[in-house]
């Protein structure tokens, strides 16, 4: 059987559903294909799932400061697993539905349950059927990776696919990588009672790469948990546990939290019938300014791309791969500023360029630790600490990295500077409330700006009417 149409996506995960949507404004004759579990890795095991336990968990902590604040009875606050784990099940439910009911639940015989095979940039095998289609989205994402030596260890290991689905959670668990999502789970499971010990064979934890927040985070966040950085693991079974050792570290544990990565969906998907260049991942060349693979009509969006496997990325790949699969031409869009957030507590944030990235001899950093920051004393949150890079000439905002309480709110902002081209003046001229943790950012700006030696003829936060003599 052949059908013929306009635009095939494969993957109905964030990044395929948001190219859907621009495809079907566009024209009625598409296909959606997915032969795998519905509902978006995002709302199922991912984004939000995660954040609905760490919410549990921290809300629970905080009772560690009730006594401290004068507040009676934190002994007693018991917290409730099973039913824990069932509101998040719950609230998962909820997100998946959600999905389900705007999109795949309207598209009749344009969706296709089945596992698609590409046959060349022009043909993909979906079943007995082959569709022909004029344009293909490839958005078919990516998995959890465990290294082939741990399968034999069972269900002791367990990824962030399974993590969700437990009734009941293990005494004692390793978490092994701690990326965003190992350093997430890992606080989240201690908090919420479980015996946790992290690993990593990076020397900082959550990917961040300035190495003043990577210590504070370590600092901070080792103080819940053991964290052990910079060697291997080895995992060897003991009886019905599992060992795992890094140098002279050893723990005997229940489970593993398995989360070294992810790995883009790539294999077994027929791409080597595209005909193009591979990268060392498998992975096709693309423009990602419009998606294009090579010289193809094929469009790749998400965390297939194994580039930037953030949810607002693989929305903003999909919309622009989807959009440009329905144009006579692709049209070659901005990226957007690169924002990076961890839901520990400190939350853990990386904005803009990579320290790395700038030139040691033309950037200032601005720092400000968060130990006598007003609102986070009061919070009794005060540990982290918000670094911003300037170009040391023009003042203009490139990065940034932080570990501050509620900094996904301090990161965006930072990240809107930096979008908008803004410098440390600019920064400064902007309006900051009092007592605030966005104070923080004021006092890092004002940092930088010392560091540069400036000084100007009036406050740099005040600007001068252009009508005033001294204003230029
Ligand atoms: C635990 C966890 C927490 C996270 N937290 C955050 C967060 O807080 N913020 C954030 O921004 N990001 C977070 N992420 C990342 C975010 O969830 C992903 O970047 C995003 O969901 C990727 O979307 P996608 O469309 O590329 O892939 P997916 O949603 O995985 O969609 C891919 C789809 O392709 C289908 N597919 C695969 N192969 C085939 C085939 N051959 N034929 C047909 N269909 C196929 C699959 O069944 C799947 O439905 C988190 C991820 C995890 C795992």
């Amino acid at each position: 059987m052949q059908r013929n149409v306009d635009v095939a996506v494969i993957g109905a995960g964030s990044a395929g559903l948001a190219a859907l949507k621009q495809v079907a404004a566009a024209t009625d004759s598409y296909v959606l294909i997915d032969g795998g579990e519905l509902g978006t890795t995002c709302a199922r095991v991912g984004c939000m799932p995660s954040k609905a336990v760490i919410q549990i968990a921290d809300d629970y902590a905080r009772r560690n400061l009730f006594a401290r604040l004068g507040i009676d009875g934190a002994a007693g606050v018991r917290l409730d697993v099973a039913e824990a784990l069932e509101h998040v099940r719950d609230l998962r439910d909820i997100f998946v539905d959600r999905v389900l009911a705007g999109t795949i639940d309207e598209l009749g015989d344009r969706f296709l349950p089945e596992r698609a095979h590409i046959l060349g940039p022009d043909s993909i095998r979906v079943g007995a059927a082959t569709i022909r289609a004029k344009r293909i989205v490839i958005a078919t994402g990516s998995r959890p990776i465990v290294p082939e030596a741990w399968r034999r260890l069972g269900d002791r290991i367990v990824t962030t696919d399974e993590f969700f689905e437990q009734e009941s959670l293990p005494g004692a668990i390793a978490v092994v990588g701690l990326g965003g999502v190992g350093l997430e789970l890992g606080q989240a499971l201690y908090r919420m009672g479980c015996e946790v010990t992290g690993f990593d064979r990076l020397p900082a934890p959550g990917g961040v790469t300035d190495p003043a927040v990577a210590s504070c985070a370590a600092e901070v966040i080792g103080r819940e948990f053991p964290l052990h950085l910079g060697a291997p693991v080895t995992l060897s079974a003991r009886e019905r546990r599992i060992e795992v050792r890094s140098n002279e570290h050893g723990v005997v544990v229940d489970k593993v939290l398995a989360s070294v990565g992810r790995r883009p969906n790539v294999d077994g998907i027929g791409i080597e019938n595209l005909g193009v260049e591979l990268d060392a991942g498998g992975v096709p060349l693309f423009d990602p300014h419009t998606m294009q693979v090579g010289e193809l009509p094929v469009f790749i969006a998400g965390d297939v791309t194994a580039r930037r496997a953030i949810l607002h990325e693989a929305v903003f790949e999909g919309r622009v791969a989807g959009f440009n699969a329905v144009q006579p031409r692709p049209i070659a869009f901005a990226r957007k500023t690169p924002l990076t957030i961890t839901f520990t507590d400190p939350n853990l944030c990386a904005v803009g360029a990579d320290l790395a990235e700038l030139p040691a001899d033309a950037s200032v950093v601005g720092e400000v630790r968060l130990g006598s920051l007003g609102r986070a004393l009061i919070m009794a949150r005060n540990r982290g600490v918000l670094r911003l890079y300037a170009d040391a000439r023009s003042g203009r905002l490139r990065g940034g990295a932080l570990l501050a309480p509620d900094g996904e709110h301090i990161a965006h902002l930072l990240a809107w500077c930096i979008e908008r081209r803004l410098g440390l003046v600019d920064l400064l001229r902007l309006p900051f409330y009092h007592p605030t943790l966005e104070e923080a950012l004021q006092a890092a700006a004002r940092d930088a700006l010392a560091k540069l030696g400036t000084h100007p003829p009036h406050p740099a936060d005040l600007e001068p009417l252009a009508s005033s003599p001294t204003g230029a």
